[in-house]
């Protein structure tokens, strides 16, 4: 008896390990995948300020499709389906398809609407408003304030201070974690 409760305790832990090891083999491809999409991206900066306008052939050839679809055509992801959605790391949110910074995580709240959402952008420049009267209703397009790639809408039923919500299409964003400094100083802050 002792001796099957052992071998079941083996492999089980046998499993638990393979398994870790997939789920780890499995990021560090997704790690090494994004960043030949950004090397092979030309005008992804996260420091770099100047516009970016380029055709929507070049665009169609430097980004992943998910990313075109919303950056490019206004295309909205399915609710729920971004991994942002539930996401409460501190750092910054970035612009996928030019790397320019959007969003602190301090200004992100928990809004239920199934997209991650916002109450403040980084800065004024960060983004670009367009009136969207499109599918019958009066909204208004927020757009990267350097490259003009879609990125959600912006309503008026926030939390103070601004009373906005930023609703973002995950796929368009980079997340990026801030460093040990910054988060100490900021946690100070708060
Ligand atoms: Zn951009």
């Amino acid at each position: 008896m002792k001796c099957v409760v052992f071998l079941l305790l083996f492999v089980q832990l046998a499993w638990v390990s393979c398994q870790a090891q997939t789920s780890q083999s499995k990021t560090e491809k997704k790690t090494t995948m994004s960043e030949t999409k950004k090397t092979e991206n030309p005008v992804y900066s996260k420091t770099d300020s100047t516009k970016v306008n380029l055709s929507e052939e070049e665009w169609k050839k430097i980004l992943p499709s998910d990313v075109y679809n919303i950056a490019r055509q206004k295309g909205t992801e399915r609710p729920w389906t971004s991994k942002f959605e539930k996401f409460e790391e501190v750092g910054t949110y970035y612009c996928a398809a030019c790397g320019n910074p959007l969003f602190k995580s301090d200004t992100k709240f928990d809004s239920g609407c199934g997209w991650p959402s916002f109450y403040e952008p980084i800065s004024k420049g960060s983004i670009i408003y367009t009136p969207d009267n499109s599918h019958g209703m009066q909204r208004t397009e927020v757009q990267c304030g350097r490259c003009k790639a879609h990125l959600g809408h912006v309503f008026e039923d926030g939390p103070p201070p601004t009373g906005l919500r930023y609703c973002i299409n995950g796929v368009i964003l980079d997340f990026e974690k801030a460093k040990e400094t910054e988060k100490k100083f900021n946690e100070k802050k708060g």
